[in-house]
C-alpha cells in the first residue's frame, strides 16, 4: 500500500499528515527532493533532501524520480529508491504531493494506491486560513487561491475525499480509510486459514 495525501496550499495538510503520521508506526513519509531552498525550522533529509538545479537534473536523467513536477517555480520529485527501501522495510509511505504528481503516481501504481484529496471546508475558509498565517503578501494569497480553484478539478481521480472541518475528526477519518485498506482482500498475500 502507499498512501497520497493532496491538498490545496491552506487545506491543513501539514498538520493532518504529522497527526496521522503518529498515529500508526508503519506509515512512513516519503521524503521528496527539492531544489527550493530550505525554510527555517527545516532539516534536510527529514522534511526534504535539498539539492541543487544541476544534481537535480541529473537525478531526472537517471529516472530517478517516480515522477517530478515544478511548484511554485521550483523542482520536487519523489525518489524511486525512497519508496523501495521502505516498501522493503514494510513500511506504508505516506506521499504528500501536489496534483500534477499525484496524477501521475495514480496512474502509475492504481490500484495499489490510496489517494487521498484533502478539502478545506468552505472557500471562504481557505482564504481566511491563508489570510491568517501573516508571511505571504495580498499577491501570493490570491496566486495560491487561483492555484487552489485548479488543484480541486483534479480532486475527482482520488479514491477518497477528506473534508478537513476539524483536525481531529479528519485524522479519524483518515485512520478508517487505512483501516479499510488493510482489510481488503487483494492487501492479504493468502487466506489467513491456510
Ligand atoms: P512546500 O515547498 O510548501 O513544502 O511544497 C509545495 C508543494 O510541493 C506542495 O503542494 C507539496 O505537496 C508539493 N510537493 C512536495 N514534494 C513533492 C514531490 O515529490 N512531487 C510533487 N509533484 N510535488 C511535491
Amino acid at each position: 500500500m502507499i498512501v497520497l495525501i493532496t491538498g490545496p496550499s491552506g487545506s491543513g495538510k501539514t498538520s493532518f499528515i504529522g497527526s496521522l503520521m503518529e498515529s500508526n508506526p508503519r506509515l512512513a513519509f516519503s521524503v521528496s527532493t527539492t531544489t527550493r531552498p530550505m525554510r527555517e525550522g527545516e532539516a534536510n533529509g527529514v522534511d526534504y533532501d535539498f539539492v541543487d538545479q544541476s544534481v537535480f537534473d541529473e537525478l531526472v536523467a537517471d529516472d530517478a524520480f517516480v515522477e517530478w513536477a515544478v511548484v511554485h517555480n521550483n523542482c520536487y520529485g519523489t525518489r524511486r529508491s525512497r519508496l523501495d527501501e521502505m516498501a522493503a522495510a514494510g513500511q506504508i509511505p505516506v506521499l504528500d504531493i501536489d496534483v500534477q504528481g499525484g496524477v501521475n503516481v495514480i496512474d502509475i501504481y492504481q490500484d495499489d494506491l490510496v489517494s487521498v484529496f484533502l478539502f478545506p471546508p468552505s472557500w471562504e475558509e481557505l482564504e481566511r486560513r491563508l489570510r491568517s498565517r501573516d508571511t505571504d503578501t495580498s499577491a501570493v494569497i490570491d496566486g495560491r487561491l487561483a492555484t487552489a480553484r485548479q488543484e480541486v478539478g483534479f480532486a475527482p481521480k482520488y479514491r477518497y475525499w477528506i473534508v478537513n472541518d476539524d483536525l481531529e475528526a479528519a485524522v479519524n477519518r483518515m485512520k478508517a480509510v487505512i483501516t479499510a485498506e488493510d482489510c481488503r482482500r487483494e492487501s492479504f498475500l493468502r487466506s489467513p486459514l491456510v
